[in-house]
């Protein structure tokens, strides 16, 4: 069985004592022992966040370079994540993809330079409405994650999260049959592609909209591994997200 995910991107949110704030609650919660808890601050308090947060739950980056060191002005290294102890990477999130233009090239050099230095990669993927509308969903989701698996085989340290760019901060999620559908999409290519044990092995988690009220029936449904949680992840309900499957 693959161990339920639940990772919160904090996304451009927070202070030093709003997150201190976070990190002391999620210190003193009871958190299912069978969930894997990732939480992504903004890159200025990483350190914080490892130096303050309990053993057992790790700290990602919400980005992160694909260039070893040099004259990359606002850039942050995998080797400096590492030095850092800082253990995963988000890369690929819609907003990137869509604010700052990031290309699916741009962000699989990106997955394969962390994934090289020894860092776990949270991988987003996901459609527009208007993709979704003009039935565009598998073709866009799917080229996004080619981009990745040309350049990668190896995705034991990857956690693919399917986030339809429609469901992100609206309120809207996606109903338990898309979300489904969808992740059962990815499954069988992941199979195709890169064969059976990435079939059977990689997280594919959702991402949009999630909360407490609608994180346990989506988190019954076959192929949902968990969660990529923004807005929740920075309020108490993270922790009933994090127990969804509890
Ligand atoms: P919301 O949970 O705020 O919709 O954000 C989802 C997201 O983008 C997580 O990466």
């Amino acid at each position: 069985a693959r161990q339920f995910f639940v990772g919160g991107n904090f996304k451009m949110n927070g202070t030093i004592d709003s997150i201190k704030e976070i990190v002391n609650n999620l210190n003193k919660a009871t958190c299912d022992s069978n969930t894997e808890v990732v939480i992504a601050p903004p890159a200025l308090y990483l350190l914080l966040t490892r130096e303050h947060l309990r053993k057992g739950i790790e700290v990602a980056a919400q980005n992160v370079f694909d260039k070893p060191n040099g004259a990359f002005t606002g850039e942050i290294s995998v080797a400096q994540l590492k030095d850092s102890n800082i253990t995963w990477t988000v890369l690929g999130h819609s907003e990137r993809r869509v604010i700052l233009q990031e290309s699916n090239s741009f962000v699989a050099n990106k997955t394969k330079a962390a994934l090289d230095g020894g860092i776990g990669v949270i991988l987003c993927c996901g459609e527009t409405l208007e993709q979704r509308e003009a039935d565009k969903t598998m073709d866009v989701v799917l080229a996004q994650l080619k981009a990745v698996a040309d350049v990668q085989k190896d995705w034991s340290k990857i956690v693919v999260a399917y986030e339809p760019v429609w469901a992100i901060g609206t309120g809207k999620v996606a109903t338990n049959e898309q979300a489904q559908e969808v992740h059962k999409g990815i499954r069988e290519w992941l199979g195709k592609e890169l064969g059976q044990e990435a079939k059977d092995k990689t997280r594919i988690i959702y991402g949009g909209s999630v909360s407490e009220k609608n994180c346990k029936d989506l988190a019954k449904q076959e192929d949902i591994d968990g969660f990529l949680v923004g807005g929740a992840s920075l309020k108490p309900a993270f922790v009933d997200i994090i127990n969804a499957k509890a």
